[in-house]
């Protein structure tokens, strides 16, 4: 940032991306400038909710004033629109770091959403409303007066910009704490001088604000309308989860989501209920219709406001949910906790556990619902939110079943990686005398669908699941059946397709495996400890060989998966099947000169075909080429 200073006053530069924020505001024409009002309110609203929250703990920073509330007034000469609150406020740093820069999430979306055409762009902003620099929408000046609560009152700030490359800071004296905001409105802006129209938008998008936002009383005197002194609340001014469910509309709903949510998009859905019993508390939760950016940072704050008697407490309780349901906003509204309830005291609060449970309970059966009833809807949700939703099966016992139950997968039945089944589906086709429930994991949906591994599955045209997210293996390793079906993985253990073999085939299997003796015990002398065994297979029809892990080892996928993690994983010893079938087994058999090249080929390619790496990837090449050159012969 560039600065010039003049006495007290200094100018500063803005961040780039500012500047192209505000550039797009002041060129571009709107769909929906009335967001700007939407914005400010939701500002000077969470400001009261600070204030609220530190005020818990220090009493002094509300200055004998504890009413909070927001303020909007309009001078017709001036052309100018207020928008104050006696929240926390902001001293130098606090404005210049919040009002110079972009470091919110929702900004930073919007940035990345970007298209370049204009017309497009201005829409987005109509959505998004990128917070305080909505302001620039409807004003060419923008003056904001702050002072944070529990400050002198010389200790207050004067921001100002014409929404160019540069704003002006400069302390002054502010009396009364927090922000007041005023707006200069561009050319044409005027019909926002009225306090019908105000009230209109207010009442539009910002009813649910828990603070009453009051403007002065209008009336009419000598044949026109005058501006009394008395205030009046504008808005209504009461926790919408606090109002029964019939006096409450989807808009409200959805714009109070827009608000709690930090989101510009609508809900998915969401579950509204007061429970009683042990505990008494209110909950509204929402859950979004796309992932924030943070999603996979577990240690971003995230989750939902408690409130204790509709006084707001704290943002981001993740005390209220487990991890595994992150992506859920919303309000918890205790009845009972205390409201010196601090962050260290909600991690151990007994109280706090019974809400989670609730909470929870209430989120796995909102989604349940959503499965059946809508299931395109469910699937939304499924893309976004599928393999956070995963980690629950590890992490929260007590709902495993319902989880799991809620679990969608690829399998050999889709054409792509979106198609997805429930364990309840797979069963419902499952082929006749088939007990378990099979899968393959492998690091991509390709390799899991074009693993060897499934070659008899096909034949015998039973389906099988293909997993394919790192979660997977990791949730799958606590799942180890589902309504009572055994889940078995295609790639370990002796394959035991029960009353689904054919017994004419098993005899000449076993033929077939005593006759290959001699060869398997070759091979594996000639593999060394590369290999733990090398036996005939049950599972391949046209691959010559495959790999596949003990019963009880770890898969070489999850092996793989934790080398890649950088942690420290078994050394893993695979069992090498060969199929007696392939020509190039028959052809092995009569193989005398370059019997070692042969079986380390067959050992590699193997290996390659289920996704692993090679440990000497130039030898392989130089004994394939071999080969190929003996085959010319
Ligand atoms: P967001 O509200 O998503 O954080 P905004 O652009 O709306 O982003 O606001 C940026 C920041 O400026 C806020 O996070 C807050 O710290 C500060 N701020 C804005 N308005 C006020 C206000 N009325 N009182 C105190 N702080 C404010
Ligand atoms: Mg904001």
């Amino acid at each position: 940032m560039t600065a010039s200073t003049t006495a007290n006053r200094e100018t500063m530069g803005f961040q780039t991306e500012v500047k192209q924020l505000l550039q797009l505001m002041i060129h571009s024409l709107y769909s929906n400038r009335e967001i700007f009002l939407r914005e400010l309110v939701s500002n000077a609203s969470d400001a009261c909710d600070k204030l609220r929250f530190e005020g818990l703990h220090n009493e002094a920073l509300f200055e004998h004033d504890s009413e909070l509330a927001i303020r909007i007034f309009f001078d017709k000469d001036a052309r100018t629109l207020t928008i104050s609150d006696n929240g926390i406020g902001m001293n130098r740093d606090e404005v210049i770091a919040n009002l110079g820069t972009i470091a919110k999430s929702g900004t930073r979306e919007f940035f990345s959403l970007l298209s370049g055409d204009q017309q497009k762009d201005a829409n987005l902003i109509g959505q998004f409303g990128v917070g305080f620099y909505s302001a620039f929408i409807v004003a060419d000046k923008v003056v904001v007066l702050t002072r944070r609560a529990g400050e002198q009152a010389d200790q207050g700030v004067r921001w100002e910009s014409d929404g160019g490359g540069e704003f002006d800071i400069e302390m002054v004296n502010k009396p009364a704490r927090g922000t007041e905001i005023t707006l200069h409105l561009r050319e044409g802006q005027d019909d926002l001088l009225a306090g019908y129209k105000l009230r209109e938008i207010i009442r539009k998008y910002s009813n649910h604000i828990v603070q009453p936002i009051l403007m002065k009383k209008e009336e009419w005197k000598d044949g026109a309308q005058q501006i009394g002194d008395e205030d009046e609340t504008v808005n209504q001014a009461s926790a919408l989860w606090a109002r029964g469910k019939n006096d409450i509309s989807e808009e409200e709903y959805r714009e109070f989501y827009k608000h709690v949510g930090h989101d510009y998009d609508e809900p998915l859905a969401w579950s509204h209920a007061r429970v009683e019993g042990r505990q008494e508390y209110t909950q509204l939760l929402y859950i979004p219709k796309h992932a924030p950016f943070d999603l996979w940072d577990r240690n971003a704050r995230h989750g939902i406001k408690l409130y204790v008697r509709r006084v707001f407490i704290m943002d981001d309780a993740e005390q209220l949910m487990p991890l595994y349901l992150r992506f859920v906003r919303g309000v918890v509204d205790s009845a009972d906790l205390p409201l010196n309830v601090s962050r260290e005291i909600l991690q151990e609060s007994k109280d706090i556990e019974a809400i989670r449970k609730g909470c929870s309970g209430k989120v796995l059966g909102l989604l349940a619902d959503m499965a059946e009833k809508e299931p395109e809807k469910y699937a939304v949700f499924w893309k976004e939110f599928g393999k956070v939703l995963k980690e629950g099966v590890g992490e929260d016992f007590a709902n495993k079943d319902k989880i799991a139950a809620l679990l969608r997968f690829a399998s050999t039945q889709s054409d792509t990686p979106d198609e997805t089944v429930a364990f309840k589906d797979y069963i419902a086709r499952m082929k006749d005398g088939q007990g378990k429930i099979y899968y393959v994991t492998a690091e991509t949906f390709n390799a899991a669908k074009n693993s060897p591994h499934l070659e008899v599955f096909r034949k015998k045209g039973i389906e099988v699941l293909l997993l394919s997210d790192r979660v997977d293996e990791w949730a799958l390793s606590y799942l180890t059946e589902f309504d009572g079906k055994q889940l078995a993985s295609v790639a370990k253990g002796g394959l035991d397709l029960g009353k689904l073999e054919d017994e004419e085939e098993k005899k000449t299997q076993e033929k077939k495996a005593g006759e290959m003796k001699p060869l398997l015990e070759k091979i594996k002398a000639s593999l060394g400890d590369k290999v733990k065994d090398v036996r005939v297979t049950h599972r391949l029809t046209d691959s010559p060989a495959c790999l596949v892990a003990d019963e009880h080892d770890m898969s070489a996928n999850l092996a793989r998966m934790l080398k890649a993690a950088g942690q420290n994983a078994p050394a893993t010893q695979p069992i090498l099947e060969i199929n007696p079938q392939h020509p190039v087994v028959a052809r092995l058999q009569a193989e005398e000169q370059h019997f070692d090249d042969w079986a380390a080929v067959l050992f590699d390619q193997a290996l390659l075909a289920e996704g692993g790496q090679l440990d000497d990837p130039a030898t392989f090449v130089k004994r394939i080429n071999q080969l190929m050159l003996e085959m010319g012969k």
